[in-house]
């Protein structure tokens, strides 16, 4: 299937479209989304593709895959750089847009969209530094080249937190370095991932070069990681298992960002303004959905009484509400589904051992998903609640008797995206740098992954594959060429 000009992204029906091969084309079903703020506001209808169009995808980007390939540098740096201008000119309707469908605040949203478009120019760039090396051969007369090549097509598959920045961290380098791509968002989320597509695709990008393909995982998803040459997930372990079952059965090459149950260690030597800053902002901001969230706070006896008070004051002064009110600190969960996943575990943490402060379900002028903020004190190491990830805005906190048992109970989960901590002394700090066993490291600062020029990524089972983001995405979005050159007779 090839472009022809003439299909228009959103349909008579006004129904935006699936872009396959260059050409803006109807789905088989239409996924209605939602604003978790309110939720009867319909934020716009999106088509859901079939498994015959998926296919039809990966078929479009294997068939531009040479020709983008053999792109300019050049080309290519001045696509994602475009595209990154005009999502900065857009950022406040795109911001007021992630925020309507996602529930994350404004600012946060704009936040986001900043960010997206940041990562886009910084993988302009990054397109035009390619990576190389000319070596003398351990034979007279002979070079060696070490080059870097585009693996072929790549299927990005993302979950809902990130509607637009997640989308761009995995499309710009793959566009960067001469790859084709078929990409598969959230069902949730699929209004902020076809702008960046929009945007993109009006910046020049050829036919098939990317392509977008909104469906549900369960119906499209096996065909997206079966059939090309690699895979980059983010969301769930659960998903991510299935993922890296299908794509290595395919030989594909495999990136994959999961959970976490991520720690921040209280020491008592803590600037307490300081600790509580980065509690309240690693386990509440963003509504607590993030896969980098604080939700495990490991406190030191010392500072611990002192810490769950000033924390509990400030959880319970933030403001929860609509996303796109002014003076909204926390906007609502994503949706039904989550929010009860979250009240699930807060009763569950009850019933363990702990007490809950806070996390009652609080009713606004709009129906929408709204959950105050829980705080979980007296908990054990071994509790579900500090096990399980929750996604939500629920933190946990377990008190312990010294930096000895805080780094013990830190790395003791399966997960390891990030660890933060909180402490005035050097010593600590540059222990607990070298002894934890999470992929991200956070001294005196919130839980981030915001910095898009260094790489970003976890261990165990958090992650699997070569870390995304900064440089290092050229690991994962490229594959090495070794050429032998002898120069023959001269005359
Ligand atoms: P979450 O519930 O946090 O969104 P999921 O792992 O369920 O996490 O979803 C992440 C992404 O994976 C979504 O885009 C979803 O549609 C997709 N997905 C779901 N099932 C599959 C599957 N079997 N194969 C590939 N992708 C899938």
């Amino acid at each position: 299937m090839t472009g022809n000009g003439r299909t228009e992204p959103i349909g008579p029906d006004g129904v935006h479209r699936n872009l396959i091969g260059g050409a803006w084309i109807d789905g088989v079903d239409i996924n209605q989304d939602v604003n978790p703020s309110d939720t009867s506001d319909a934020v716009g209808r999106y088509a859901l593709a079939s498994g015959e169009q998926a296919r039809e995808a990966v078929a479009a980007a294997r068939a531009a895959a040479p020709g983008w390939a053999g792109s300019s540098p050049l080309l290519r740096f001045e696509i994602l750089d475009a595209a990154g201008n005009e999502i900065l000119r857009s950022k406040e309707r795109l911001g007021d847009l992630l925020a309507r469908e996602e529930g994350k605040t404004l600012a946060e949203a704009v936040g986001e969209v900043v960010r997206a478009a940041h990562i886009l120019k910084f993988h302009a760039g990054q397109a035009l530094r390619p990576a190389g090396q000319l070596l003398d051969s351990i034979r007279p007369g002979v070079e060696v080249a070490v080059t870097r090549e585009p693996v072929g097509v790549v299927s990005i598959i993302t979950p809902w937190n990130f509607p637009i920045a997640i989308p761009a961290w995995k499309i710009a380098p793959a566009l960067a370095y001469g790859n084709t791509v078929v990409f598969k968002p959230a069902e949730l989320v699929p209004a902020s991932a076809w702008e960046l597509v929009r945007i993109l695709q009006a910046a020049g990008l050829p036919d098939g070069a990317l392509n977008l393909v909104m469906g549900r995982g369960r119906d499209i998803g096996d065909i997206l990681t079966s059939s090309a040459d690699a895979v980059s997930f983010t969301g769930s372990v659960q998903t991510g298992e299935r993922v890296l079952a299908s794509a290595q059965a395919a030989r594909a090459r495999v990136q994959l960002e999961m959970g976490g149950k991520n720690p921040l260690v209280i020491l008592d030597d803590a600037d307490l303004d300081v600790a509580v800053d980065c509690a309240l902002q690693g386990a509440y901001g963003s509504t607590g959905q993030r896969c980098t969230a604080s939700s495990r706070l490991v406190v030191a006896a010392g500072i611990h009484d002192r810490f769950v008070e000033h924390l509990t004051e400030r959880m319970l002064a933030l403001a929860v509400g609509d996303a796109r009110a002014a003076g909204t600190q926390m906007g609502p969960v994503v949706d039904a589904s989550q929010l009860a996943q979250d009240q699930k575990y807060i009763d569950l943490a009850r019933a363990e051992s702990g007490t809950v402060l806070g996390g009652r379900r609080l009713e606004r002028d709009a129906d929408g998903f709204y959950l105050e903020p829980a705080l979980v004190v007296g908990t054990r190491p071994e509790d579900t609640i500090n096990r399980e990830e929750v996604f939500g805005p629920v933190a946990s906190v377990v008190q312990v008797d010294g930096y000895d048992e805080a780094l013990a109970v830190a790395n003791g989960t399966e997960f390891g995206l990030t660890a933060g901590i909180v402490t005035t002394s050097l010593a600590a700090a540059g222990d607990f740098r070298r002894r934890s066993t999470a992929g991200m490291v956070m001294v005196n600062v919130a839980t981030a992954g915001v910095d898009f020029h260094v790489p970003f990524g976890g261990r165990q089972a958090s992650s699997y594959g070569p870390r995304e983001q900064g440089e290092q995405a050229r690991e994962f979005f490229t594959t090495v060429k070794t050429s032998y050159i002898a120069a023959g007779r001269p005359g």
